[in-house]
């Protein structure tokens, strides 16, 4: 909520980003402060994906000179496959995505989207083919319909419907008594935390990318609107290739593979099964979680919070 008090130049210049359809608002609140310093390769192509595979190729990154966050990652993600990357605050999660969708350059090695650099073509397209849902998904004071749309111009009312439905909002908008015409953000009916995820949820159907990166989507709700979201999700990522961010592992246990990053290094990948066979990092942080989860409910805070 403070986000939305930053200087209003800075609120235009957001709106003017999002309206070209680039990027976020969420995610863009987030990087504000820091300039965005890639540029077009001259003559970029626009990017043709043709297999939506992501690949991390020995990727050394910092923001900072003197303090490297990636230290030569390296992964690959197969056209489909549904992972999730998990580590402890601080590991490099978010960095990950913030380079994928290129609001900075590698200082080293490559990142490969559908077998290309992404340096070699134009932020545009790589933007449009990979779909983010953030943390907290900030609305416009506007319609429901309107925050659901604003990421595609000139959609059409029945995608707009079919993209609700996709990400299980549809009824609850057609029992709003303005339906898609309720006015929703600060000065309209406020929405939970879970309805607002599902309309990032729907924007980012409505955008219909091959790519889907969920940053920490559910990290911000209750445990039990957290359930009711992920099984949208699931069915969000199938014929897609996902990629989720999470810190509680709860919710990456189905993944096709979990990716366990330290300090900016992998320092596991596998199944659930094969991590917590393998007694790691993986197996230490599922454990502690475990404990977590059981003192929450022994305290009685397993029940959604108002
Ligand atoms: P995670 O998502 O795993 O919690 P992040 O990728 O957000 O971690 O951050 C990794 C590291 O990079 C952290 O130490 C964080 O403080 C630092 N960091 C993140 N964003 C910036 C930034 N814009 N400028 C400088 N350092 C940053
Ligand atoms: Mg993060």
């Amino acid at each position: 909520l403070t986000q939305l008090f930053r200087p209003l130049d800075m609120l235009g210049m957001v709106y003017r980003t999002v309206r070209q359809g680039l990027i976020d608002m969420a995610e863009m609140f987030k990087l504000m402060d820091t300039p965005v310093e890639v540029a077009d390769a001259p003559g970029a192509p626009a990017l043709d994906m043709r297999r939506p595979t992501i690949v991390f190729d020995k990727v050394r990154f910092g923001y900072d000179k003197d303090r490297e966050i990636l230290h030569g990652l390296t992964f690959a993600v197969e056209a489909g496959e549904r992972v999730a990357i998990v580590g402890p605050s601080g590991a490099g999660k978010s960095t990950i995505a913030r380079l994928l969708f290129r609001f900075y350059d590698p200082q080293g090695g490559r990142i490969l989207v559908s077998g290309k650099d992404i340096r070699s073509v134009t932020q545009d397209s790589l933007r449009r083919h990979i779909g983010i849902v953030p943390q907290d998904s900030v609305l416009f004071n506007d319609t429901i319909g309107y925050n659901i749309a604003y990421g595609r111009e000139g959609a059409l009312r029945g995608e707009i419907e079919a993209a609700a439905k996709g990400a299980a909002i549809a009824d609850f908008i057609e029992r709003l008594p303005g339906g898609y015409e309720t006015q929703v953000g600060e000065r309209g009916l406020k929405l939970s935390g879970g309805e607002k995820q599902r309309v990032a949820i729907a924007r980012t159907l409505l955008k219909n990318p091959e790519i889907i990166l969920f940053d920490e989507a559910t990290s911000a709700l209750d445990t039990r609107t957290e359930q009711d979201i992920l099984t949208t999700m699931r069915a969000v990522a199938r014929n897609r290739t996902t990629l989720s961010i999470a810190h509680r592992l709860s919710t990456v246990v189905d993944a096709d593979r979990i990716l366990v990053l330290d300090q900016g290094r992998l320092a596991e990948s596998g199944s659930h099964a094969d991590l917590l066979r393998h007694g790691g990092l993986y197996a230490e942080m599922w454990a502690r979680q475990a404990n977590e989860v059981e003192d929450e409910a022994d305290r009685g805070e397993l029940d959604p919070v108002a």
